[in-house]
């Protein structure tokens, strides 16, 4: 099983996302289970975020962690960035612990970059670390010269992730981001790794050489998507799974491995970037 390590903490290296879960009541029973089947099935990080339903998915994360051991899990949660200042970061953390029913996060991301000022950002971040309520803090939607601000903060390198948009579909990062992330073994966390069941361009699902690899593998294009993702270390990927089949499709997919003719095929199909990309993000 593919494995990544964040901070000190080795992982598997595909988790549950749960953006939209909560939306619709009718499905919020069938979100549960497969968050549930997820961690059955060895899956120990749940990534799920103050932003999402205003905290509808949250509540799903609750419901679906009652009963398990909170050492086994490894739970993201994320603060917007109009809640990332001096003011307003704990209260924003506090609700979100007391809506997923835990003490801690195991870690916490800044969403995205705005206004409120990075360093205060940061001092809030270590501030929580230090009360016992985060675990570890990262950044999410952050590109080069974002990370290299960041460094140069006081406590800027205790950073341990960066969760940006990263698929087949949308290997931009893989110009100048992820070769400086790797330099500094900071992991990437993959979001939209089966751009949205590829309903963002819809190149993929049609592809023939997708196609091929998901026969000649007996798994399913969206397996290979996520495989994909996988391939060099480093990187979480943490596909949003609203039913248990999908959710445990997704575990199968760590036990996949491309040969190099078939990681050149797919780069010939879904060319690496050769100049700066504008950071993609949803
Ligand atoms: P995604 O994971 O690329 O795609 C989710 C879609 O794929 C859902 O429609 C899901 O359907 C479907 N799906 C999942 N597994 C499947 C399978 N095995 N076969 C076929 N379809 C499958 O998109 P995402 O939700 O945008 O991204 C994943 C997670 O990343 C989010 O949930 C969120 O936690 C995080 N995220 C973070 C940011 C950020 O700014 N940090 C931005 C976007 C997303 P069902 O729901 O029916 O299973």
């Amino acid at each position: 099983m593919q494995t990544v390590k964040i901070g000190e903490t080795s992982l598997p290296a595909i988790g549950i996302g749960t953006w939209h879960m909560g939306d619709h009541a009718s499905q919020a029973n069938e979100e549960v289970r497969a968050i549930q089947a997820a961690l059955d099935h060895g899956v120990q990080v749940i990534d799920t975020a103050e932003m999402y339903g205003n905290g509808r998915a949250e509540q799903i994360v609750g419901r679906a962690i009652q009963g398990q051991k909170r050492e086994q899990l490894y739970i993201i949660d994320k603060v917007l960035p109009n809640n990332a200042s001096h003011g307003r970061l704990e209260q924003s953390l506090d609700r979100s612990l007391r809506t997923v029913g835990t003490d801690y996060f195991d870690l916490y991301l800044l969403h995205w970059r705005g206004g409120v000022p990075l360093a205060e950002t940061v001092t809030e971040l270590e501030r929580m670390v230090n009360k016992g309520k985060i675990r570890a803090w990262g950044v999410s939607n952050f590109d080069v010269a974002d990370l290299e601000e960041l460094w140069q903060l006081p406590h800027g390198t205790n950073c341990v992730a960066n969760e940006d948009l990263y698929n087949l579909d949308e290997r931009g990062i893989e110009y100048d981001l992820l070769p400086l992330m790797r330099k500094h073994h900071l992991p990437l966390i993959a979001y939209s790794p089966l751009s949205q069941a590829d309903t963002i361009s819809g190149k993929l699902t049609t592809n023939p050489l997708l196609k091929d690899l998901a026969a000649s593998h007996h798994v399913s294009v969206y397996q290979i998507m996520l495989a994909w993702t996988l391939r060099n270390g480093n990187t979480l990927s943490i596909p949003k799974a609203g039913t248990v089949q999908h959710a445990l499709d997704n575990m199968q997919a760590l036990e996949i491995t491309f040969s190099t003719d078939e990681l050149e095929a797919l780069t010939k199909q879904f060319p690496r970037p050769t100049s700066k990309q504008p950071l993609a993000v949803l």
